[in-house]
């Protein structure tokens, strides 16, 4: 096929081409009609201007017999890969300048038009003489003699590879753009709309009919946002800074005005006009959204939904800001009593399900103004403001106490539950750790005074935190300093006498403090651990002096020895090993052993103890039941645990003699004891008459400062000599 070049070079676009096309369709007319050959050599005069013209031009010129055959071209052809612009180009392949991939297309075009006569038009690559690749516009019109004949064509060819890919490039951004889920718009530079992208179209709520410039695009931003837009964002922009932020815009689709980051940026003319301003702004509602959840999470206890210690500190830190003026600020610091019972018995989901029930009556129970949170455990924080006084914060203390405690339900299990609460009042600028911690202490105190009360931090309480702490100290130094020791309280036949045994009870010779009753240390040791140690040493100690003393004179028999397990020793696994190991190395006798627990111990996790009790008796040592009486259990644990000794509580035996309700229920105690085989230890025997009322309501034996104190080794040795003591004293 001939021709071809031609095809492609058309020139759409450009005005000039089309100009230039018709001026030198006047020169080819003129020439074709003095003659067939269009030398370039010497080209005729009338045709002068149009050579210079036609060498200057930027574009290829041509023209072409009525078959197709260059005729003429000027000297751009080549230089865009024309050939065939010779006397002999018919010869030539005019077409293999074009791509490959169109040359069949455009051949098919210009073969129609040359047929035709029509002109052609196209844009289509071709292959420069360095093998580039570019874009031509390459267009040809049929020239006609005034009679109508067609006698060739006249045609240009514009190399227009740079506004190709411009135009394919802004194709490209402008699909980009409008298919981005950002919200894309931009004004000019009087602040008029001209562009918004599809999302911010939807978004907004305008349809593709909307005539943008009728929009007033305040009207997108929240009154806030467009202060914002006034003060910062446009400033910065015109001084040329890109602006990045966070605005809001109001859509008619939502209630609530959607978050967005925005960047927005100016363009500037050459001569440093604002020629417009574009702002891309991506919706953050959802990241806003989960921002907040991860925030509410960290800042929120799981299980009960309450704030927990992190925003209870902040509050608590702004309350302490405010003016005196506003009143104090008072922190009731709230413990359920004994939830590890509920826990350990019923289990972790009714405890989980007790503290859910906490919190809510908690929430209910306290004022709005007041803040509550779950401070961990079973411990929960209230934060009251603008509290007038002690007593206003004691009275809001004792109701939220009678309000959270009583009765809940736990699934098919009923409880009754308590709670104790410290409360602490701080002025503005107190600190708020300190704030805590003291309601802390005092809540510690309410625990130790009995539970089930609330107890302000005072001087008191504070005397009593320093001293704890003093205690928790030194006590660390005790047995290897030597301060601990034993003193040793006889247990005496109520019918005879004589001395039965003896109960060993712990002392501490503080350096500073003078010798200490356990009641003013153990509780630290329970609570540091510090007792399993403590209470092997005990063991080892009295084990060794009951070898030597405990001896019954007459018979010379070993007498029982009588050694206090805390709760804390009963729960150490180590514990049966200990007392085996002691056993072994003092060569105690494992019946002369016994061991007293209080009910309370055995409670706290029946099923553990049971079976270390067990483990105890397999070893020979024989249980006693302490303090009977006072603990919850009662009747019921004599049966479930291999106990043989019981221990009546002091509270009893305080009014036998003057407290018939007193006496009826020792002497039932007695009956019940005897009925199922046990022996029992009146406790606290302080008078004659409370001895014989025991002796007469068949107690076997007794212990009390009537008959004796507790007394060291030696003492103890001397009294159980070989005579019996006088019942009447000592
Ligand atoms: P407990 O086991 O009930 O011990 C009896 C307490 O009553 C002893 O107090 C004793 O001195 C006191 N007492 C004895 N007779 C009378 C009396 O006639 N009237 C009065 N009012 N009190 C009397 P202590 O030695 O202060 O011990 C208090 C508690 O500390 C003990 O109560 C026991 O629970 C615990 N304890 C004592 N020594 C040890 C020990 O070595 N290990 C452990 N784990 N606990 C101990
Ligand atoms: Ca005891
Ligand atoms: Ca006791």
């Amino acid at each position: 096929m001939v021709l071809g070049l031609g095809t492609g070079w058309l020139g759409a676009l450009a005005v000039a081409p089309v100009c230039l096309g018709v001026g030198l369709a006047c020169g080819w007319a003129l020439r074709a009609r003095r003659g067939a050959d269009p030398s370039r050599a010497h080209p005729p005069p009338a045709d002068r201007r149009f050579h210079l013209l036609a060498d200057a031009a930027p574009l290829a010129i041509f023209e072409l017999d009525p078959t197709g055959r260059v005729t003429y071209a000027n000297p751009q052809w080549e230089r865009l890969g024309g050939t065939g612009a010779t006397p002999e180009g018919a010869s030539a392949d005019v077409w293999a300048a074009v791509h490959p991939d169109d040359r069949a297309a455009m051949a098919g075009r210009w073969a129609k038009a040359l047929r035709d006569g029509t002109a052609f038009r196209a844009r289509f690559r071709i292959l420069d003489p360095d093998g580039h690749v570019c874009w031509v516009l390459g267009q040809t019109s049929p020239v006609r003699h005034p009679s109508g004949v067609a006698v060739g064509h006249v045609g240009t060819v514009l190399e227009v590879t740079d506004l190709v890919e411009a135009r394919q490039n802004l194709l490209r951004f402008h699909a980009i753009i409008e298919s981005t889920t950002d919200y894309v718009g931009v004004v000019d530079g009087t602040g008029r709309l001209v562009y918004l992208n599809q999302a911010a179209r939807e978004t907004l709520g305008l349809d593709g009919d909307t005539d943008l410039a009728t929009v007033d695009v305040r009207a997108f931003y929240t009154s806030e946002s467009w202060q914002v837009v006034e003060s910062s964002v446009l400033p910065a922009v015109s001084r040329g800074e890109v602006w990045r932020g966070e605005l809001a815009l109001r859509t008619p689709g939502r209630r609530d005005p959607v978050p967005v980051s925005n960047v927005v940026l100016a363009h500037r003319s050459p001569t440093g006009d604002v020629e417009f301003v574009a702002s891309i702004a991506r919706d953050t509602s959802e990241q806003k959204q989960l921002e907040a959840r991860l925030h509410h999470q960290a800042e929120h206890d799981q299980l009960t939904g309450l704030p927990n210690r992190a925003p209870l500190l902040d509050w608590l830190g702004e309350a302490l800001q405010a003016p005196p003026a506003r009143g104090s600020v008072a922190v009731l610091f709230l413990d359920i009593d004994r939830f590890k019972v509920v826990n350990d018995s019923l289990g972790h989901e009714a405890g989980d399900r007790l503290l859910v029930s906490v919190a809510r009556r908690l929430s209910s129970s306290t004022r709005p103004q007041d803040r509550v949170a779950r401070f961990g455990g079973d411990e929960f924080v209230v934060v009251c403001v603008g509290v007038a006084d002690q007593h206003t914060a004691l009275e809001l203390a004792d109701r939220v106490r009678r309000e959270v405690g009583g009765r809940f339900a736990l699934g098919d299990d009923e409880v009754f539950v308590t709670v104790s609460i410290g409360v602490a009042l701080g002025a503005a600028g107190a600190s708020a750790e300190e704030l805590l911690r003291d309601a802390d202490a005092a809540m510690y105190e309410a625990k130790a005074l009995g539970r089930d009360r609330v107890q302000l931090f005072d001087i008191d309480v504070r005397e009593r935190v320093v001293e704890r702490l003093d205690v928790e100290q030194a006590l660390r130094y005790a047995l290897e300093r030597d301060e601990v020791c034993l003193v040793y309280q006889p247990i005496i036949d109520l019918a005879t006498g004589g001395v039965r045994g003896a109960e060993a009870l712990v002392r501490w010779r503080h350096p500073e403090r003078g010798l200490l009753l356990p009641a003013q240390f153990l509780r630290v040791a329970e609570e540091t651990g510090y007792i399993v140690e403590l209470g092997r040493w005990i063991l080892t100690t009295a084990c060794q002096v009951a070898r030597e003393v405990l001896v019954d004179p007459s018979t010379g028999e070993p007498l029982p020895l009588f050694v206090n397990l805390s709760p804390r020793q009963l729960a150490d696994d180590r514990l049966v090993s200990m007392v085996r190991e002691v056993v072994h190395a003092t060569g105690i006798e494992p019946g002369v052993l016994h061991f007293e627990i209080t009910e309370n111990a055995l409670m706290a996790d029946a099923e553990t103890t049971s079976s270390t009790l067990r483990a105890l008796r397999e070893l020979g040592v024989r249980l006693a039941l302490d303090d009977f009486g006072t603990g919850h259990s009662s009747l019921a644990y004599l049966k479930t645990f291999p106990v043989e000794v019981l221990k009546i509580d002091r509270t009893f035996i305080e009014g036998l003699g003057r407290d018939a309700g007193d006496q009826a229920i020792t002497g039932a105690i007695v009956n019940v004891a005897r009925m199922l085989g046990l022996s029992t230890v009146a406790e606290g025997v302080e008078t004659p008459d409370q001895a014989a009322a025991l002796a007469a309501l068949g107690c076997d034996l007794g212990q009390g400062y009537h008959f004796a104190r507790p007394m060291d080794a030696a003492a103890l040795a001397e009294l159980i000599g070989p005579a019996e003591i006088d019942l009447t004293g000592p």
